[in-house]
């Protein structure tokens, strides 16, 4: 049953609580946050008001008049709507939605964090900067590279800082380049970026096997190509195993090797871009390190360079000098700040809480259990679903439901008929390369029974599409809302509420 809002539940009179009669005298010790002066009853006249008389309400508010169980209920029931990875599976593929441990959040909100204000001189702020230069240098280490701004607001700002610093460093090598090649595996942001910036985007193929096309890339590698964006393992959850030969092709026009690293979950203390030819490189902490991802919350993108790309990173950069970490804003190659201050540093806190806590040897079992995971439910999955591409995968493989076209099923369908089995969908229709694809990202958090239950639900919604394909053509059932219009819920939403007459 659609819960209804809170005003719909409202009858006069009903309050919340009531408190006994004032015994003081009304208006004789009002702070500044008091606003009964906006009564329009004028029981206040008189007094010195705080709102000036211009601003104050002409009418009473229309405010639901409801007990304080219905606010509890209500709300408590609201918030039980929300699909959360707090409460159940979400294998959405290439987005790695895994479970934050808590801790990390309460490290994030210690007062000392909170209550800094970024106008405050370095001498105050030894603390946080610690931080920020210590974190830069532990993702140096987990990757490889030789510096990283924090600054990055996401994994796509990432992008397009790395790809104005790609832009820079030929302007400083006197030329300008124009192309970017990506793959046609990749993220849609990908491009996006490049085009931002102003590059023409160069796609590469995939060869049979998923992995990048390397005649093709010899083929259209010239002294006009600025970067080869790449991502790898790539989305296809597939490891790109020739990418030595790749960086040396790239680097033989003296291009920049450009690693999309939002499946960095599968390479953690396993192997590190940076030793394989990789020249800038960004994280997603909100997908890999600690900051619960989706709601539309802050997220961190930082981005790791090679030492000859240092000088156009971002600034201010960060330094240390004699036990004093101070701002660096003599960078006269940077190509700008990209980010007020110096990020999201909510975010960053949580990173490095979670880095600390899990060490080295951690590291190496989060990426490890990643891959197990994944091959895991893969190979659970494999006699059911076509599994287009390799034998086995990374952190996360990518099916099809193409065979289910003659019944008239689209992967739509499966999707939202896992909903009614407490399941979140995978990411569907991505990568383009495979049609009708069902990409499945488990994460190293879950347990093997949660892994089977998946694998379950996804057998029988299977089986449901050979004997009673209208259970899936409806979908979902269970949910407060059945199969909406996305088009128009997205477009036209209605979130306002109508006084009905
Ligand atoms: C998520 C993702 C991005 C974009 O990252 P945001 O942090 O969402 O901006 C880029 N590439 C790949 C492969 C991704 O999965």
């Amino acid at each position: 049953m659609l819960e209804k809002l809170i005003i719909e539940k409202s009858s006069p009179g009903r309050t919340a609580y009531s408190l006994p009669e004032c015994d003081v005298p009304v208006g004789a010790n009002r702070g500044s946050r008091d606003f009964r002066g906006s009564l329009p009853d004028g029981s206040l006249a008189g007094s010195t008001l705080p709102i000036p008389e211009r601003f104050l309400r002409k009418n009473t508010a229309e405010l639901p008049e409801v007990t304080e169980l219905d606010v509890v209920r209500h709300f408590t029931r609201l918030s039980q709507l929300n699909y959360s990875v707090d409460t159940n599976f979400y294998p959405l593929g290439s987005c790695t939605m895994k479970y934050s441990p808590k801790v990390n959040e309460d490290v994030s909100r210690y007062d000392g964090f909170v209550n800094l204000h970024p106008y405050q001189n370095e001498e105050q702020c030894q603390g946080i900067l610690r931080i920020l230069y210590e974190i830069e240098k532990i993702f140096s280490e987990i990757c490889g590279m030789d510096v990283f701004t924090l600054q990055p607001a996401a994994g796509a700002q990432g992008e397009l800082v790395g790809m104005l610093i790609s832009r820079a460093y030929h302007i400083k090598k006197g030329r300008r380049r124009s192309k970017i090649i990506i793959p046609d595996s990749a993220h849609g942001t990908n491009p996006a970026s490049a085009a931002m910036c102003g590059f023409d985007v160069v796609e590469v193929k995939s060869n049979s096997q998923g992995l990048i096309d390397i005649e093709a890339l010899r083929g259209i590698i010239d002294n006009d190509v600025a970067a080869l964006m790449l991502t790898n393992p790539n989305t296809l959850g597939l490891f790109e195993k020739d990418i030595l030969k790749i960086a040396e092709i790239v680097h033989s026009a003296d291009a920049l090797l450009y690693l999309d690293g939002a499946n960095m979950d599968a390479l953690l203390g396993i192997a590190r871009p940076g030793d394989m030819g990789t020249d800038i490189l960004h994280l997603n902490l909100h997908k890999t390190f600690s900051t619960p991802h989706g709601g539309g919350g802050p997220g961190a993108g930082p981005l790791g360079v090679v030492k000859k790309l240092a000088p156009f990173l971002p600034a201010p950069g960060i330094v240390m000098n004699n036990g004093l970490y101070n701002w660096q804003y003599d960078m006269p190659d940077s190509i700008g700040r990209v980010k007020p201050f110096y990020g999201n540093i909510g975010i960053i806190i949580r990173a490095y809480a979670y880095l600390l806590s899990i060490g080295s040897g951690g590291l190496r079992k989060i990426g490890l259990n990643a891959l197990i995971n994944a091959n895991y439910l893969r190979r659970k999955l494999s006699g059911y679903l076509e599994i287009p591409y390799g034998e086995k995968c990374m952190h996360e493989f990518v099916a099809s439901t193409r065979k289910l076209r003659e019944k008239g099923i689209t992967t739509l369908d499966v999707a939202k008929r896992l909903l009614d089995y407490g399941f979140h969908a995978p990411t569907i229709y991505f990568p383009l390369i495979v049609a009708d694809a069902l990409m499945i990202e488990p994460t190293e958090t879950e347990t093997r029974e949660t892994l089977d239950e998946f694998a379950a639900a996804m057998i029988k919604i299977l089986e449901e599409a050979e004997k009673s394909p209208e259970l899936l053509k409806n979908a979902p059932h269970t949910t407060p809302v059945s199969r909406l219009d996305e088009v128009k819920a997205a477009r036209k939403p209605n979130l306002r509420w109508q006084k009905q007459t």
